[in-house]
C-alpha cells in the first residue's frame, strides 16, 4: 500500500510532523522531489530537527528512508544532516539513494546566487540552494546522475562539455570565475565516496516492496501552489510538488498510490515572491507570525520571516483538488486560539466578479480577497484528543472549511508533537 503526504498550500503546512507521525506504521519513506531548499521541522523525543533532505521517517528504526530519483540530491548536505542526527543520539537510519537521482553541484548553487543577484528586485526569492539551475540542467540533459559516478571513463569527457557551456555564461553574463574541469571531477569523486554505500536500484526495490505488501509513504516537499505546472508560475519551485509525481520521482506504478493525505494549514503562510491574496500585514500579521507554527513562522532553511495570511478557501480547494486528495490533515489549528474573530478568504474578486475557482497567475495578480468572519474559540485546544471535546466554535471552523474545500478533514493537528492529533471518523 502506498500513501502520499503532500501540501495543499505554499509549503510549511506541517507535512514533516504528519509524516513523522504516520511513519510509525510505514516500512519505507520516500522523498520524491525537491531538494535541500525547504525544510521540515520535527519535534520528538530526540529533540527538534530541521530536516532538508532526509525523509521525515528517519527517527524510527523499523523504517527504510529513501532518496528517490526525483530529488535534487545535495550530497554534502545529506551527510551533514546524517551527522547531526548521530550527534543527537538518533539510531543510525537505513538509507538508500536512487542510482538515478541527480546531484546538485557546487556550481548550481553559485548560478542560483548569481542569477538572483542579476535579477535584483525582480528576483524569485530563491533560497539559493541551486534547485532551479539543477533542474534546468537535468532537463537540458547535462546533469550528473549518481550512476555516472561509477563510469569514470566517460565522466571526464562530459565534465568538459558541461564546463564549456557553463563558462560562456560565467564569463559573459555573470562576469564570475570560470569552472575548472579537474575541480568538478574531484567534487564528483568526493560525492562518490560519500554516497557509494547507499546506492540502490530504488524502483526495483520499491516494486518488490509493493509485491510483499509493504507500507510505503511518499513524502512531498512544498505544496500545490508551488508546482511548476499547476502553481503560481513563475513563482514556483522547479519540480512537481504533486502526489502524482510521486510515482515518477520514486519509480512506482501510479495506480499503487491509494491514499493521498493533503496537509492543509488552518491559516496561510508563504515564502518568496508571488501573489498571495489573503495576505495580512502590520501588527495583525506580526502577531500571527509570532504565535504560528512551533516558535514562530520563520523559514526552516533561511530563517526568513514568512508572509502571513488568513485561511484561503479558493487556494486550498484548488490545492486539494490538484493533489487528488483522499484525506485532509488540517494543521496548526491550536495557533488560532487567541483570536476573537477569524477571517477566512472565501472568494476572489477579479474584475468585479467573485469566483471560488483558483485562476492562472495573470488573473491571480488582480484578485482581491472576499472575507467572511467566523467566531473564535478563545482557548487553548492543545492536549485534546477527541473531536467532540473541541470547543463548538472550533468544530464550526473545521466544518466550515471542510464544506467549502469539499474534501474530508480526517486528521486535525493541534500541536507540533507526534501525539498532538485528533482522528476524525468520516
Ligand atoms: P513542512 O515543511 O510542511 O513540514 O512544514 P514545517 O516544518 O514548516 O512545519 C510547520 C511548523 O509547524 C513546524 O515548526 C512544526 O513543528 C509546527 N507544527 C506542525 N503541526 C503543528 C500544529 O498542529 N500546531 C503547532 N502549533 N505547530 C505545528
Amino acid at each position: 500500500m502506498v500513501n502520499a503526504i503532500v501540501g495543499a498550500n505554499w509549503g510549511d503546512e506541517g507535512k514533516g510532523k504528519i509524516t513523522d507521525m504516520l511513519a510509525k506504521e510505514a516500512d519505507i519513506i520516500v522523498r520524491f522531489q525537491g531538494g535541500a531548499n525547504a525544510g521540515h521541522t520535527i519535534v520528538n523525543k530526540y529533540g527538534k530537527f530541521a530536516l532538508h533532505i532526509v525523509p521525515s521517517g528517519i527517527f524510527y528504526d523499523h523504517t527504510t528512508s529513501i532518496i528517490g530519483n526525483g530529488v535534487a540530491l545535495n550530497v554534502p548536505k545529506l551527510f551533514e544532516e546524517l551527522e547531526s542526527l548521530k550527534e543527537k543520539g538518533v539510531p543510525a537510519p537505513k538509507i538508500l539513494v536512487s542510482d538515478r537521482a541527480q546531484m546538485v553541484m557546487s556550481y548550481h548553487i553559485l548560478f542560483d546566487q548569481y542569477e538572483e543577484e542579476r535579477l535584483g528586485k525582480n528576483s524569485f526569492g530563491s533560497t539559493k540552494s541551486g534547485i532551479a539551475p539543477f533542474y534546468s540542467d537535468k532537463f537540458a540533459k547535462i546533469g550528473f546522475q549518481v550512476s555516472e559516478l561509477f563510469d569514470e571513463d566517460s565522466l571526464m569527457e562530459k565534465i568538459e562539455r558541461v564546463c564549456d557551456t557553463k563558462n560562456v555564461l560565467l564569463e559573459h553574463l555573470y562576469h564570475k570565475p570560470r569552472l575548472e574541469p579537474g575541480e568538478i571531477y574531484r567534487e564528483l569523486m568526493s560525492y562518490k565516496e560519500m554516497v557509494a554505500p547507499y546506492v540502490c536500484d530504488v524502483s526495483l526495490f520499491l516494486w518488490k516492496a509493493v509485491q510483499e505488501g509493504k507500507n510505503i509513504l511518499l513524502e512531498g516537499q512544498l505544496g500545490s501552489l508551488k508546482d511548476p505546472d499547476h502553481g503560481i508560475y513563475p513563482m514556483v519551485t522547479s519540480s512537481s510538488t504533486l502526489a502524482a509525481y510521486g510515482a515518477i520521482g520514486a519509480g512506482l506504478p501510479p495506480y499503487e498510490i491509494k491514499r493521498i493525505i493533503t496537509v492543509c494549514k488552518a491559516y496561510s503562510s508563504a515564502v518568496g515572491a508571488g501573489a498571495f491574496v489573503s495576505e495580512i500585514f502590520g501588527e495583525e500579521a506580526d502577531e500571527l507570525r509570532r504565535r504560528g507554527g512551533d516558535g514562530g513562522e520563520y523559514g526552516a532553511t533561511t530563517g526568513r520571516p514568512r508572509r502571513m495570511g488568513w485561511f484561503d478557501v479558493v487556494a486550498s480547494k484548488y490545492g486539494c483538488r490538484i493533489q487528488g486528495t483522499t484525506d485532509v490533515a488540517f494543521t496548526v489549528l491550536d495557533v488560532l486560539g487567541y483570536l476573537d474573530e477569524i477571517p477566512v478568504c472565501v472568494g476572489y474578486e477579479i474584475d468585479g466578479k467573485v469566483t471560488t475557482d483558483f485562476p492562472t497567475t495573470s488573473l491571480l495578480n488582480k484578485a482581491k480577497p472576499v472575507l467572511e468572519v467566523l467566531p473564535g474559540w478563545k482557548c487553548d485546544i492543545r492536549g485534546i484528543r477527541e473531536y467532540e471535546a473541541l470547543p463548538e466554535n472550533c468544530r464550526k471552523y473545521i466544518e466550515f472549511v471542510e464544506e467549502r474545500i469539499g474534501f474530508p478533514i480526517t486528521m486535525i493537528s493541534n500541536g507540533p508533537g507526534r501525539e498532538d492529533i485528533i482522528f476524525r471518523k468520516k
